[in-house]
């Protein structure tokens, strides 16, 4: 089989005009730190309704800033889902943090808020409540945010939403990024997510001092900012560095990228809403079941994660698609499951639900470009797999 009939799960669309608007940016005078990268923040904050958005290199950066900028470190814990990629509690392992997770609902694979407040109960009576807790939006749907958000006040936390999976998703009719419900919400540009701009990601906040701070962490910590030095100016050439940051700017290259991805996020969002629909109606006869939908829900359908209903054919099933040319996938791998956090002391079954779901999980190619003819072939793949 050529590479060019496997169907992968997820792609990105880039169309001659993605292609211009890069080819521009790489004939004006700056290919980094230039107008493209507050263009695409300013465009992001206009879609979300933050009140600021900061452009970084990777959802990972961006999960990391935004742990700094919350004060995360040595004495500190903090809480996401098993069922994420790992990104999502390494970056509380970058800043010397304990971390750890919240099982997740059964029935839409995402933390499951009843959980979280079980967890919440017992920390509080050992001392050893978390000062951020991570939600990821899974696939693109929003998790409980509501509760979540009445939990965090009552309980204390901050809240950094993971929408990797979720920019152009709504929850109760908002654009997922407004961080009504949070502190900070990340976005990843990574090519299967939903817009790309190759390698990137973006933190948004209504915090003024949060976007400040998450702003220097960006730059190696450097500001040219009067008004935040310590000392008087040396003279015009002057800058201080006044924290510990690193480089995880964004070029204007991929700002560019993500700025004219942005004018068809509604469409990629919309197509892939059909697309996933379309899945519903042609898999109801098969013995799988996929995730709940909440109603307060728009999701930016970033995967297609389906289970089978007996978890003994899941590995004949994952072979047998893949010789057909369907590119399935599993997300994720339990994290506590990683040998590194096994080292950390994680232990298997320790979080049931997590467990359960990656015995029988898989993703089945979604992305704007996919046709009917190739999701055909792959609903196809799947019942000669399931006999
Ligand atoms: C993709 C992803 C990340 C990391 O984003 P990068 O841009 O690849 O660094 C973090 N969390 C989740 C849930 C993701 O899917």
């Amino acid at each position: 089989m050529s590479n060019s009939d496997i169907i992968p799960y997820g792609k990105q669309d880039v169309n001659q005009d993605d292609i211009d608007a890069v080819i521009q940016v790489l004939k004006s005078d700056f290919i980094t730190q230039g107008p493209q990268i507050p263009a695409f923040e300013n465009a992001l904050k206009q879609y979300t309704g933050a009140g600021h958005a900061i452009a970084v290199s990777s959802g990972t950066a961006a999960l990391h800033i935004a742990c700094l900028a919350l004060d995360v470190g040595k004495e500190d814990i903090v809480w996401t889902s098993p069922i994420s990629f790992v990104a999502s509690s390494n970056c509380a392992l970058y800043c010397g943090a304990k971390v750890d997770f919240v099982d997740i609902d059964q029935n839409t694979y995402n933390m499951c808020a009843t959980e979280l407040e079980n967890k919440l109960k017992t920390a509080k009576r050992e001392n050893k409540l978390p000062k951020v807790v991570i939600p990821v939006h899974l696939s693109g749907q929003s998790c409980d945010m509501k509760q979540i958000a009445k939990l965090a006040k009552e309980y204390d936390f901050k809240i950094i939403e993971d929408a990797s999976h979720a920019v152009g998703g709504k929850y109760e009719n908002r654009p997922i990024g407004c961080c009504q419900y949070s502190d900070i919400t990340v976005f990843s540009f990574h090519p299967v997510k939903i817009i790309t701009t190759a390698e990137g990601g973006m933190t948004l906040t209504n915090s003024s001092e949060l976007a400040a701070k998450m702003d220097l962490y960006r730059t190696h910590g450097i500001t040219r900012d009067e008004n935040r030095m310590t000392e008087k100016s040396h003279g015009p050439w002057y800058y201080q560095q006044i924290e510990l940051g690193f480089n995880y700017r964004m070029t204007d290259i991929q700002a560019a990228l993500g700025l004219n991805q942005l004018k068809r996020i509604d469409d990629f969002v919309k197509i892939r809403n059909e697309l996933a629909e379309r899945y519903n109606d042609l898999l109801k006869t098969l013995p799988v079941t996929i995730p709940t939908q909440i109603k307060e829900s728009y999701s930016a359908r970033h995967l297609y994660i389906i289970c089978l209903n007996n978890p003994s054919s899941h590995q004949i099933v994952f072979k047998k698609m893949r010789e057909l040319g369907i590119g399935v996938n599993l997300h994720y791998i339990p994290i506590h499951m990683q040998p590194y956090y096994k080292k950390l002391g994680f232990k298997e079954k320790t979080f049931t639900k997590a467990e359960n779901y990656y015995k029988r999980a898989i993703s089945l190619p979604l992305y704007s470009k996919l046709t009917y003819e190739q999701q055909d072939r792959v609903v196809n793949a799947l019942k000669k797999a399931l006999i």
